[in-house]
C-alpha cells in the first residue's frame, strides 16, 4: 500500500490497532501529524568509544558483537532482567536492561550491535545500563547523514520495512536512529516509546518531500532558514546540535510568521470596519467615579481614559486590559459599558464560566444601579432579559444565531482571542446616533450604519504578559495595563505548610472563622502518573476521567474536613458534577436532590457569599475571578501540582477585604516545597512571578501563556526580540506585496488551519 502524508494512521495496517488511540492522544492522526510530532529533546550519544576506553559515569556509544545474552527474573521485584556481554576489538563489557524481556528475542548472540547509554559500576565491574540499542551491519553508521545537505531528500536507505521492526523490535539496516550522535526523545504517552516513534518517523520521513513549504523561498533565503523538507529531516535526525537548532529555528520562525500574518490581516480587516462613535461624556464618567465606594487607582483612571478615547473613534477599538488578579478590571469595563449604553448602544459582557458570569451580573448590577440601565443574562442554561442594555453571560452569548441589535461594546473576560468575524457575528445592526440640539443622545435618532460596522472590543486578562512581549505577539493590539493594586489591599501572607504544622494550621483557620472570616479549600488537581521509564510516560487521562477523579477528591476532602477536622463549622463543597443552577421546572428532582443535601453551584456560591458557609471545599472552579471580600483564607491541597499561574490566581481570591488574608500551600509530599512553591510564596505580583517562572521553566512554559493558544515553538521564539522583529518585517512585506496571500496559497491554507485550531472554552 502506498502511503501519503494525509493517510490516517489507522490505515497503516502494520500499526497495531491498540496503539492508534495512544497516537491520537499525542495528536497524531495522519502521517503528516507524525512528521510534525517533534522531539522534545535529544539524547547526546555522540561520545563513541572503544569498549576498553569507557569509564563509569559517562554516556557512551560502543559497537561490538553480542557474545552472550539471557533473561532472568529478579527474585525480589519479579522484574525481567536482560544481561548480555558485548565485545569489540579492545575488550568486552556487560550490558544490563531492566523490564525489557522481549529483548533477548531480538538481539541474538553473534549480532553486531551498537549501544548507547550510561556506564555504571557494580560489584561485578563496569556495565552499560539500559542502553538504547540497534543492530548494525557492516556499512557506515550514518550513511544518510554523511551525504551533503542538499541530498538529504535521497535517504530512502533510512526507511526499512515496518514488518521487520514489529516482529523483531529491531531494525535490520545499518542506519542508526536509536544510537550514536543525537537521538530524538519525543513527548510520549502510555504505550508509545520514543524508540517506537523514532522508528515510525524514520519509516515515513521520505514522504516529507510531498509537503509544500508554506514559507516563500525568498524569505527562507533571506533569513537563512532550511526549507521544510530539510528541516523536517533535521529535526528528527540531526547530526549535530547546530542542525537541530537550525531546524527548530525554522519552525519557530514559521509559527511566529503565522501569528504575525494573522494579526496583521486582522488589523487591516478591522480598519475597513466601522464602529459606533461613543462620545466621551465627562460629566457621566465623573458621576460614575463618585458613585463608587472607593477611589480609582491611577492605573484604573489611565486605562479608563485610554478606553474612552478609543470609543470616540469611528473605527473599532481592539484593546487588551491587563491587570493582576484584584487590580480592579471590572470597574473599568463597567465604566466603558456605561458610556456605551448612555450613547444609545448596548454592551455585552462575556465570562469564561457560569459562576463568573453570575458574579459579573451581580457586580454590574451594583455598579450601574444609579444609572437606570437594564441588565440581562444568558448562559447555556438560562436566558433572561437578553434585550437589555447590558447582557452578561458565558460563551452561550456568541452561539450561532444569536445577535444583538445596536451592539456597541463587547467585553470579554479572561479570553485572549476574539476575531473580527466573531465580533461581526454578534451584531444584528449597529446604529449611529446623532446628537440632538441639547447634546443628549436618543436611540430614536439613530440612522443605520453599513453592515460593515462591528462593536468595540475590550478583552480583559490577568495573565501578566510583559508589555513588550504582548506587543510583539499581538502586534498592534492596544494595551492598557493595571500595574497598581487598590491601596486598601494588603498582601496575602503566604506559607508553605510542612506536614508537622498541619494541625496548628487547622487551629489557626478555626480561629479565623471564629472571627467571622471565610475559607476556600482547593483540592489537588489530579496528577497524571508518570515514570522515568522509557516505555511508560505521562499517562494522559481523558478530561472526563479527570473530572470524575476531581469530584471524588472534593468529596473526600469535604468528608474529612466536615466530620473530622471542623465538625463544629459549616463546611460545603463545590464541584463540576453539581448542576449550575436549580431549575424550578424540575422541582421534584430538585427536592430529591435537596433531601440528599444536593444544591446547585449557584446556590452554594450564594450561601457562601451570604456568609452561611464558613469553609468552601472546591475544585479549581474558583480559580478565576470569584470575588468574595469576606473570604480571608485560601488553603490549597496538593499545591505543587498546580502551575504558578493557577496558584497565583487562587491566592488572588483572598485579600480582597479589609482584613489580613492568608494563603496556605500544602504540598502532597514531604519536601515537595520546591523552588516553584517558594517563588509563589515570595513573589509580590503576577509580573514578578512571571519572571521567576521564566527563569525556572523557560519561555516555552511561561506563566500564563500556556493558555494563550500559541504553539510551543511560537512560545520559544517570542522572547527572542530580534527574531520577532525579523518575522514582523517579513510579514509586513509579504502582505504589502500580496495582501490576500493569493500567490502564497500554502501559507494562506496554513493560516486557515491555525484559525480552526483555536478552540473556545
Ligand atoms: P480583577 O481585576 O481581578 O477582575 P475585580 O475587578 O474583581 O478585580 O476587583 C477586585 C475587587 O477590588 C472588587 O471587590 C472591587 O470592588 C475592588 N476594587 C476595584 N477597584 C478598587 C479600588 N480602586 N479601590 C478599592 N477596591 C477596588
Ligand atoms: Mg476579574
Amino acid at each position: 500500500m502506498a502511503f501519503f502524508v494525509n493517510t490516517p494512521i489507522e490505515h497503516i495496517s502494520r500499526i497495531d490497532r491498540r496503539i492508534v488511540p495512544a497516537l491520537k492522544r499525542l495528536g497524531i492522526k495522519t502521517v503528516r501529524d507524525l512528521l510534525f510530532h517533534f522531539p522534545s529533546r535529544y539524547d547526546d550519544f555522540s561520545n563513541e568509544k572503544d569498549i576498553a576506553g569507557v569509564f563509569p559515569g559517562e554516556t557512551v556509544t560502543v559497537r561490538g558483537v553480542i557474545e552472550k545474552i539471557s533473561v532472568h527474573r529478579t527474585f525480589r521485584k519479579r522484574m525481567a532482567l536482560t544481561e548480555a556481554v558485548v565485545r569489540d576489538e579492545t575488550g568486552k563489557i556487560k550490558v544490563v536492561w531492566f523490564n525489557q524481556p522481549f529483548l533477548a528475542k531480538n538481539l541474538k548472540e553473534g549480532f553486531l550491535v551498537r549501544l548507547s547509554g550510561k556506564v555504571a559500576k557494580g560489584p561485578g565491574g563496569v556495565y552499560l545500563q539500559n542502553p538504547s540499542y540497534e543492530r548494525v551491519g557492516e556499512r557506515a553508521i550514518h550513511p544518510v547523514r554523511s551525504q551533503p545537505r542538499r541530498d538529504v531528500g535521497a535517504d530512502d536507505a533510512l526507511v526499512y520495512p515496518v514488518r521487520d521492526e514489529i516482529s523483531n523490535g529491531v531494525g535490520r539496516t545499518s542506519n542508526g536512529i536509536h544510537t550514536g550522535g543525537l537521538v530524538a526523545v519525543y513527548p510520549e504517552t502510555q504505550g508509545i516509546t520514543s524508540r517506537w516513534l523514532r522508528y515510525l518517523v524514520s519509516n515515513f520521513i521520505k514522504l516529507r518531500q510531498n509537503l509544500a513549504d508554506p514559507i516563500p523561498l525568498d524569505i527562507l533565503k533571506r533569513n537563512n532558514l532550511p526549507w521544510l523538507s530539510e528541516a523536517l529531516f533535521l529535526i528528527h535526525f540531526p547530526k549535530t546540535k547546530e542542525e537541530a537548532r537550525a531546524a527548530e529555528r525554522r519552525f519557530v520562525f514559521e509559527d511566529l510568521l503565522m501569528i504575525q500574518l494573522r494579526a496583521l490581516q486582522e488589523r487591516s480587516r478591522l480598519k475597513e470596519k466601522r464602529a459606533p462613535e461613543i462620545p466621551l461624556d465627562i460629566p457621566l464618567v465623573k458621576k460614575f467615579v463618585t458613585s463608587l465606594p472607593f477611589a480609582l487607582t491611577d492605573a484604573q483612571r489611565r486605562s479608563l481614559w485610554e478606553i474612552a478615547n478609543d470609543l470616540v473613534k469611528p473605527s473599532p477599538m481592539n484593546r487588551l486590559l491587563e491587570g493582576d488578579v484584584g487590580s480592579g478590571k471590572t470597574v473599568v469595563a463597567a465604566a466603558a459599558a456605561l458610556l456605551t449604553v448612555k450613547a444609545g448602544y448596548r454592551a455585552v459582557f462575556m465570562a469564561p464560566t457560569e459562576i463568573l458570569a453570575r458574579q459579573h451580573f451581580a457586580t454590574l448590577g451594583k455598579l450601574l444601579k444609579p444609572f437606570s440601565m437594564s441588565l440581562g443574562f444568558r448562559t447555556g442554561t438560562e436566558k433572561r432579559a437578553t434585550d437589555s442594555d447590558v447582557v452578561v453571560g458565558t460563551h452561550a452569548l456568541i452561539q450561532k444565531g444569536i445577535s444583538f441589535e445596536n451592539l456597541g461594546l463587547v467585553v470579554v473576560d479572561e479570553q485572549h482571542r476574539f476575531g473580527v468575524d466573531q465580533r461581526a457575528h454578534l451584531v444584528k445592526t449597529v446604529g449611529t446616533v446623532k446628537s440632538d440640539s441639547n447634546g443628549s443622545n436618543k436611540r430614536s435618532d439613530r440612522t443605520a450604519l453599513t453592515s460593515e460596522a462591528i462593536p468595540h472590543f475590550l478583552s480583559m486578562s490577568a495573565t501578566p504578559i510583559p508589555r513588550t512581549l504582548a506587543l510583539s505577539i499581538y502586534g498592534d493590539l492596544d494595551l492598557s495595563i493595571l500595574d497598581e493594586m487598590p491601596k486598601s489591599r494588603k498582601p496575602v501572607a503566604t506559607e508553605i505548610v510542612e506536614p508537622a504544622k498541619r494541625e496548628s494550621t487547622y487551629q489557626f483557620i478555626r480561629e479565623e472563622v471564629k472571627k467571622g472570616r471565610q475559607v476556600f479549600v482547593i483540592c489537588p488537581r489530579i496528577e497524571t502518573p508518570s515514570t522515568n521509564n522509557e516505555s511508560v510516560t505521562n499517562i494522559r487521562m481523558s478530561e472526563l476521567q479527570k473530572r470524575i477523579w476531581e469530584v471524588k477528591a472534593v468529596k473526600e476532602e469535604y468528608q474529612k474536613l466536615s466530620t473530622n477536622i471542623f465538625p463544629d463549622l459549616k463546611v460545603a463543597m463545590l464541584h463540576g458534577k453539581m448542576p449550575a443552577k436549580s431549575h424550578t421546572a424540575f422541582r421534584r428532582v430538585r427536592r430529591n436532590a435537596q433531601a440528599l443535601g444536593g444544591k446547585s453551584k449557584e446556590e452554594v456560591m450564594k450561601d457562601f457569599r451570604d456568609g452561611k458557609i464558613d469553609i468552601l471545599v472546591s475544585t479549581s472552579v474558583v480559580e478565576v475571578g470569584v470575588d468574595i471580600p469576606n473570604a480571608s483564607v485560601m488553603m490549597i491541597e496538593g499545591a505543587e501540582r498546580f502551575g504558578l499561574a493557577q496558584l497565583h490566581q487562587f491566592r488572588g481570591r483572598v485579600g480582597r477585604g479589609a482584613e489580613q488574608s492568608y494563603c496556605f500551600l500544602f504540598p502532597t509530599e514531604d519536601g515537595a516545597a520546591s523552588r516553584r512553591l517558594r517563588a509563589v510564596r515570595d513573589a509580590k505580583s503576577g509580573f514578578e512571578l512571571a519572571e521567576k517562572d521564566l527563569e525556572i521553566r523557560g519561555p516555552g512554559n511561561m506563566f500564563g501563556v500556556e493558555q494563550s493558544g500559541f504553539s510551543q515553538h511560537a512560545l520559544k521564539g517570542i522572547m527572542d526580540a530580534e527574531l520577532v522583529r525579523a518575522v514582523r518585517r517579513e510579514a509586513i512585506e509579504l502582505l504589502r506585496a500580496d495582501p490576500g496571500l493569493r500567490n502564497n496559497s500554502t501559507l494562506a491554507q496554513r493560516i486557515k488551519e491555525m484559525e480552526s485550531e483555536v478552540h473556545w472554552e
